[in-house]
């Protein structure tokens, strides 16, 4: 069977309920590709089998890239540690990408699983530092091109 090229897109900017706080956050022009079949929207979060709405969390100790490392956890703001979840998700992610076919991922900002080239330190602050989520990461461990609102970001080479 022939590949055809798509782009991935958190499915939080395609207008799913599927943020921590249980809202989406639709950007139009990427619900009407997603409604014309040009994008595929896909949740880690949902997809590593955490609920929604769900307590928000942060890395704690490096960057999506380190998490996969084991060298980073992802833990939630009420003190449990998700990285299983956030690393199978973020796996399952990538594994449909790469069967798709896809290229490119619009990711929405700063998201522990979808943020490229920031993210939140792991103090619930509002801090943020230079950093991949751990989706993200994984997308571009594959070869995946990422974009987010800010510009686009090569695989391994953080925007600005
Ligand atoms: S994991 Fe990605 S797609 Fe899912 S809610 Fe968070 S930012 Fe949106």
């Amino acid at each position: 069977m022939t590949k055809t090229t798509r782009t991935i897109v958190s499915a939080c900017l395609a207008g799913a309920a599927c943020r921590y706080d249980g809202r989406a956050k639709p950007d139009a022009d990427i619900v009407s590709a997603v409604q014309r079949g040009e994008m595929v929207a896909m949740c880690a979060e949902v997809l590593g089998d955490l609920p929604t709405p769900r307590p928000a969390a942060e890395i704690v100790g490096g960057d999506g890239s380190a998490v996969l490392d084991g060298t980073a956890r992802v833990m939630t703001i009420t003190g449990d540690d998700v990285t299983a979840e956030f690393v199978a998700g973020a796996e399952r992610v990538a594994d449909a990408a790469v069967a798709l076919g896809a290229t490119h991922a619009i990711l929405q900002d700063r998201s522990p699983s979808c943020g490229c080239g920031r993210i939140y330190d792991g103090s619930f602050s509002g801090t943020l530092i230079e950093g991949d989520g751990v989706a993200a990461a994984s997308l571009m461990r594959r070869g995946i091109t990422i974009a987010v609102r800010r510009g686009i970001s090569s695989p391994h080479e953080a925007s600005a």
